[in-house]
């Protein structure tokens, strides 16, 4: 499958009175044409900090991109200078935050708001802006467009202005978008509605898309393909069926057995003990150490090397890895 955005060796870190935090400390993933990559992991393991890398979004200072690339038609974002990337966000990559309110402008119409994305990136003419606000309000089932357009966000409930977002977002058609806990600030029905219509766009666009979210249950409904992160590194990657039914790194088990499932109703809910580590001194060796059933001493002490399961599941964890045997020996 081709890959539209590839993602290298991420490292980024943030600036503060304390020291500097290691947000993101090697992340690595490809992003194929049409596909929807889940990011998934507890609040302040990394997955918004990568997402806002992907659009050079990260507050610099504090915030600073220390190594890796972003590879994405040919060139490195990371290496690109504002200008360039002023124009390939929101054309080609775009992104859509948690709370549609403050994507949304209160003082101006819809229509507005809309065309003006358009006419930014594009030289169409008023009545072309119009045409194209109006075709990307059907697509993503706003009713009566016409009557709508002329509307202040306020109008709206909170389902139709995400909608309104998403369709901002999609108006220069990119080729990749960012959803960064798109659902979040929405009741259930109305999150469900939500994740139909991700579906309903990627088949009639074939956007790919970056879904960064903490709950599993959102991307159990869309997501080809899921990475789990952890304290700044993604320590699990595969399809989605291998992930819900094959999970091999003990987080990814534990985030499993700390949420509700269909198929697993008189299950007891497992919350995971302990807490994240401190990415203002990282562990040298595997983060989730402390909280982890199966510690070996090894894990503390050496990264586990990354083991291939199959050609799209992969885990950083010793439990996989035939050499942390001789390790141990030699600890
Ligand atoms: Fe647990 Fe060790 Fe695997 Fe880390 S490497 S998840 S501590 S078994």
């Amino acid at each position: 499958m081709e890959k539209i955005l590839q993602v290298k060796d991420l490292h980024v870190s943030f600036s503060t009175y304390g020291g500097e935090v290691k947000a993101v400390r090697g992340v690595s993933f490809d992003l194929h044409k049409g596909e929807t990559l889940a990011i998934v992991g507890e609040s302040g393991c990394g997955k918004s900090v990568t997402s806002q890398s992907i659009m050079k979004l990260i507050p610099n200072p504090p915030g600073k991109i220390t190594g890796g690339e972003i590879l994405f038609k040919n060139q490195d974002l990371i290496k690109l200078k504002e200008p360039a990337m002023r124009k390939i966000r929101g054309a080609n990559i775009s992104m859509i935050f948690q709370d549609p309110m403050t994507a949304l402008n209160p003082t101006l119409t819809i229509g507005d708001q809309i065309m003006e994305g358009i006419k930014q990136h594009e030289h169409l003419s008023n009545d072309q802006a119009k045409r194209v606000a109006l075709e990307m309000l059907n697509l993503v089932g706003i009713p009566n467009p016409e009557i709508r357009l002329k509307q202040y966000p306020h109008q709206f409930s909170g389902g139709m202005r995400q909608r309104i977002v998403i369709a901002m977002a999609l108006v220069c058609r990119p080729d990749v978008l960012i959803a960064d806990e798109p659902t979040t600030a929405l009741d259930v029905t109305i999150q469900a509605q939500i994740l139909d219509l991700f579906r309903d766009i990627q088949k009639k666009t074939g956007v790919s898309i970056i879904l960064i979210t903490h709950d599993l249950g959102v991307v159990a409904q869309v997501a080809d393909r899921i990475a789990v992160m952890y304290a700044g590194r993604i320590v699990e990657i595969g399809s989605r069926r291998e992930i819900f039914y094959n999970p091999q790194h003990p987080y990814t088990q534990g985030l499993l057995q700390s949420v509700p499932r269909l198929d697993m109703e008189k299950a007891e809910l497992i919350p995971i003990p302990g807490t994240p580590p401190d990415l203002f001194l990282p562990p040298v060796g595997c983060a989730f150490a402390a909280r982890c059933p199966y510690a070996m001493e090894v894990c503390e002490r050496v990264y586990p090397f990354q083991t291939q399961l199959t050609n799209q599941h992969a885990v950083d964890c010793w439990l996989q890895d035939e050499r942390a045997k001789q390790l141990v020996s030699k600890i």
